[in-house]
């Protein structure tokens, strides 16, 4: 069991058995971020206390641990964020790009019901997803929107009856997910 910054239990595994950089919870390896993505994300006041280096973001859809900091025994629950968790979210309302506040309907929409979008450029220019500059800050993992964009669209794409051998699924998964790097600037050249 593991407790809260907000003051939630959480059924856990044993700390001695899972190591430092998993999740205590599901037991799958955290993703690193600093203090700029736990201050975006924190409520003000855990800002002082929390907002700092050390923790690992848990990226397993299933998990409800947001954050968590094994050597100093501290935890996020996705409910103590401002922010939904996409991953960790279902349905229309789960955010895929944050900079510009664009959610799972939003690409449903374009892509399977309006039907006019198709790859990860085209739903940028319809929603705006991936034209932000500050994924890297504002997604509570601390990457890119990409995955998320991308897991939006092939839904959409099922949704529309699309299979998974389809051309327009095969291109898409060959898409590069760190897509919003050139739009921001973050390019690796250099
Ligand atoms: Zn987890």
């Amino acid at each position: 069991m593991v407790r809260t910054v907000g003051g939630r239990e959480v059924e856990s595994f044993a700390l001695e058995v899972v190591p430092s950089t998993s999740c205590p919870v599901c037991a799958n390896p955290g993703i690193p971020v600093t203090h700029l993505v736990m201050r975006a994300a924190l409520p003000r006041e855990f800002h002082r206390e929390f907002a700092r280096e050390g923790f690992l973001f848990c990226p397993t859809p299933s998990c409800p641990l947001a954050y968590f900091d094994n050597a100093e025994s501290a935890y996020v629950h996705k409910d103590e964020l401002r922010v939904l968790v996409g991953r960790k979210t279902a349905g229309p309302s789960a955010p895929v790009c944050y900079c510009l506040r664009v959610t799972e309907g939003q690409v449903m929409e374009e892509v399977a019901v309006k039907g006019c979008c198709r790859t990860m450029d085209e739903v940028a220019a319809a929603t705006g997803a991936l034209l932000g500059k500050a994924c890297h800050i504002v997604n509570p993992s601390g990457k890119c929107c990409g995955d998320e964009v991308r897991e939006a669209i092939l839904k959409a794409l099922r949704t529309a009856g699309f299979s998974d051998d389809a051309p327009e699924v095969l291109k898409l998964l060959e898409e590069d997910v760190d897509h919003c790097r050139s739009h921001c600037g973050l390019g690796e050249a250099d």
